[in-house]
């Protein structure tokens, strides 16, 4: 499917895949991890520490996916393995409400001004797709206006032009999926308020709220012009929608408050994940008192969850959140600068059309000259070009994201070894790179 010859094997990594092919679809519990993208083998990772993962060959990797963001203080920081190890010794799942949900959702409250309630929910998935339902049961409106190439999840509504694993498979959309259930999603292109505004118009009094991601990291990062976010909530205001910012990514990464912090554009309602679990499985949505005030028990929007609030994962999430002070955004976003340039020099050096796009200290390298404002833009990127770029890094021991449609995440972990062992590897990155042939093409030559 790829071509690259694959700089060395895993062994140990390819059993542990054929063993999980045999009992799980693919190998792999969720699908970008399968490295369809770019071919090989999928590492199986055993342990982590700072800035690093060990896989199961005994190999180290300076990991650039942070587990897709959660990460930020890298791995196994011993307070938050502290917190953890003190959490389970009192017991796992209670099903009664408990202190550290409650100092959790303040946290979270202290942190994002237009957050006034939140409710902790255990996916970012689950987070958006009951903030939809809550949009819709406050506006008592069906319709919903999401961006072609933003994901927030595997919700059903909004599995329609969605980044991420559908980005890197090119899936146009995904059987399974009913009519009734993403019929009354309207798509419009990211970065295109008169497309926004066309959709309102063609669709009066009937949209329920607009979604977006904060700052979209799901295409490769694509941050919001100059104005966009402000006008997508004017436009929701104008028309009785609610505007509904998905942080779940850039929620306390981008800063201390999220891409609220940056951008200070007031959403109704927000949902999160990622960071705020610390490792584990704790998300939640949250936003204006009187839109939360209909959600159960005390309005009638059903929402629900047996592991809501578990008090292991919110103990991991409030023990990272204090850490990261304003010295910790700081660090985060020095490691990032220092790595966005030395990647625009290396591929600079060999001449590879490349465009580094930051929303703070999120990064991702588009292989194309282009600015790239939306979905279209991103796909005419050269993504066989990051494959071989990719591989030869991996055989270095540094583990990027293994699809060209997804943001890198640093940690406040990485330090001057690590960013070394970087460095190290980019310049034969950068010529594998400069030297990759397109596979589409050398097929019909
Ligand atoms: C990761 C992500 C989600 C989904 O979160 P899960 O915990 O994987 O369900 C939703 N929205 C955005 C913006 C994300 O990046």
């Amino acid at each position: 499917m790829v071509h690259v010859s694959f700089p060395y094997s895993a062994p140990v990594s390819q059993t542990l895949f054929d063993r999980a092919a045999a009992v799980t679809p693919g190998g792999v519990n969720s699908p970008v991890r399968a490295f369809r993208a770019v071919g090989g083998t999928p590492r199986f990772m055993v342990s982590g520490t700072g800035p690093y993962l060990t896989d199961a060959d005994g190999r180290e990797y300076v990991d650039l996916v942070c587990s897709w963001g959660p990460m930020i203080l890298g791995h196994s920081h011993p307070d938050v393995i502290a917190a953890v190890q003190e959490a389970v010794a009192r017991g796992t799942s209670f099903g009664t409400p408990g202190e550290g949900e409650v100092a959790l959702a303040e946290e979270i409250v202290a942190r994002i001004e237009p957050v006034e309630q939140v409710r902790l929910v255990s996916s970012g998935t689950e987070a958006t797709m009951s903030a939809i339902r809550l949009a819709r049961g406050f506006t008592g409106r069906a319709k919903i206006i999401k961006f072609a190439g933003c994901y927030h999840g595997h919700v059903d509504a909004l599995l329609a032009a969605a980044g991420s694993g559908l980005a890197t498979f090119g899936l146009p959309d995904t059987p399974g999926v009913t009519g009734a259930q993403a019929g009354d999603t309207i798509v419009v292109p990211y970065n295109d308020l008169d497309a926004v505004r066309a959709a309102f118009a063609a669709n009066a009094g009937e949209i329920a709220c607009v979604i977006t991601e904060a700052s979209p990291g799901n295409m490769g990062v694509v941050p919001p012009g100059e104005g966009f976010n402000q006008g997508l909530a004017d436009l929701c205001r104008e028309n009785g929608a609610l505007f509904i910012s998905d942080e779940v990514m850039t929620g306390f990464r981008t800063s201390k408050a999220g891409w609220f912090g940056v951008d200070g554009v007031r959403p109704d309602l927000m949902t999160f994940g990622k960071v705020m679990g610390g490792g584990f499985p704790a998300a939640a949505f949250g936003g204006r008192a009187d839109v939360m005030e209909h959600l159960a028990p005390v309005g009638p929007v059903y929402q629900a969850g047996t592991l809501s609030g578990n008090p292991i994962a919110t103990a991991a999430g409030l023990a990272q959140l204090r850490l990261l002070d304003d010295e910790a955004y700081d660090r985060v976003d020095v490691v990032s600068g220092q790595l966005r340039g030395l990647v625009t020099d290396a591929l600079s050096k060999e001449g590879v059309a490349h465009r580094l796009q930051n929303a703070s200290n999120m990064f991702s390298v588009f292989f194309t000259e282009r600015e790239v404002r939306n979905y279209d833009d991103a796909k005419t990127q050269e993504s066989f070009r990051f494959t071989a770029f990719f591989h030869s890094m991996l055989s270095q021991g540094v583990y990027l994201p293994p699809s060209a449609f997804e943001s890198w995440f640093v940690s406040t972990a990485h330090d001057e070894r690590a960013i070394e062992k970087i460095a190290a590897a980019l310049p034969s990155a950068a010529r594998a790179a400069a030297e990759a042939t397109d596979p589409t093409t050398e097929a019909t030559a």
